[in-house]
Parts: C-alpha cells; sequence; structure tokens
C-alpha cells in the first residue's frame, strides 16, 4: 500500500475539511471554499464534490488544492497534522538523520573518554616527575649558601607539592567523579604548575652551579 492509500484509510475529507476549517452543515454540504459561492454548492464525506465549479476529489486532493501542494506533499502534511502512524520516505530520512547524529555522539563520547584516560595516565606521570624534580632540588640545597637556600624557585617548589600530591592522590585513589571534575576543571592548573616546577628546579639547578 502507498502513502496515498494508507492516508485515505484514515482520514475522510469532511474530517480533514472540517479540521482545516470549512463549514460543515449537518447534511455535509458546505460552501465550496475554491469559487465564490454564497450557497452550500460542496458536498463534503469522504471525498468532496462542488457541483458549482466542478472541483473534486479524494482528502489528498483537497489538502493540495486548499494550500497549493503536490499530491505528494498534501499527504506528508496530512500525515503531520493529524499524527497518522504511516512511515514516509521523509521520515525514514529523518531517522536515518537521527540515527547518524546519534552515531557521531557516540563516537564523540568514546573519544572523550579515550582522551581522558589518556591524561589521567599521562598526567600521574607529570606530577610524579615534579615530586621528584623537587625532591632533587631539595638534595641540590645541601651545603649551599643562604640565598640559594631561601631562592624564590625553591619556596615556590615546596608550595606546590600539596597540591601535587592532592592532584596525585585523586588520580591514584580518587573517584571517578573526582577524576573527571580535575580533567574538566582543572586541566590548565595541573599543566601549568608542572610547568612551573620544571621552570623553578632548572633555575635551581642554575642557581646552585653559578654558587659552586
Ligand atoms: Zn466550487
Amino acid at each position: 500500500m502507498n502513502i496515498f492509500s494508507e492516508v485515505k484509510e484514515h482520514l475522510t475529507t469532511r474530517q480533514v475539511a472540517e479540521s482545516y476549517g470549512l463549514h460543515i452543515r449537518r447534511n455535509g454540504t458546505a460552501c465550496c471554499p475554491f469559487h465564490d459561492d454564497r450557497h452550500p454548492s460542496m458536498k463534503v464525506d469522504q471525498n468532496y464534490h462542488c457541483f458549482a465549479c466542478g472541483v473534486g476529489g479524494d482528502v489528498i486532493d483537497y489538502t493540495a488544492r486548499m494550500y497549493g501542494l503536490s499530491q505528494y506533499d498534501a499527504a506528508k502534511k496530512l500525515i503531520e497534522d493529524f499524527g497518522l502512524p504511516i512511515h514516509t520516505e521523509a521520515m525514514s530520512g529523518e531517522e536515518k538523520e537521527r540515527l547518524r547524529r546519534e552515531k557521531e555522539e557516540r563516537i564523540r563520547i568514546i573519544q572523550i573518554k579515550k582522551r581522558f584516560s589518556r591524561w589521567c595516565e599521562e598526567t600521574i606521570e607529570l606530577l610524579k616527575d615534579a615530586l621528584i624534580q623537587i625532591e632533587y632540588s631539595g638534595e641540590l640545597l645541601y651545603g649551599k649558601p643562604p640565598d640559594v637556600i631561601f631562592s624564590k624557585d625553591y619556596a615556590m617548589m615546596l608550595h606546590a607539592e600539596p597540591i601535587i600530591n592532592y592532584w596525585l592522590d585523586i588520580l591514584c585513589m580518587g573517584s571517578e567523579q573526582e577524576k573527571k571534575e580535575l580533567f574538566m576543571q582543572g586541566r590548565k592548573e595541573v599543566e601549568q604548575i608542572a610547568g612551573n616546577v620544571r621552570k623553578w628546579s632548572r633555575c635551581l639547578m642554575e642557581r646552585c652551579r653559578e654558587s659552586a
């Protein structure tokens, strides 16, 4: 069965014409909307026919004439307007589009999850490195003059140590939710502080070399 006959199975012209605003008398006659009709010349039931101007046809034809649509577009309009359970090509097109979007979204989510777990692994290494650098910097300071020991670089490193430990705790032992929050909100700060530790330890090494 094609969509035309399916639509016609669900709807009468009378039902549709009325719902699209045609006043139909009890005896099934109406003033024809397709010519200047003063006295009801149109008979409307399953189909319609105007005895004055001669137009007539089925519910799809009525809708097409009323809205200046093709027969196919009129059938689609009826399916939409009356919520008919009829599958049209246009709908399957929409369906295809919906499925395509869903698939894209699934791929996107998988990629984000991959990126997230890669980030967790890399960040654990990054932060461990930072802690090692801080520890190594501390060892470097043995026997160094006070101006090196009290340098701003080393103070900054010590200052950063607790937060680095805190992040490592989250990444190694925290809940998925805590890790995600760190990934979403703390990513930049983590990288920045790890980068700073590298910079500070380089500066400190330089000063140690100079003072030696
Ligand atoms: Zn007419």
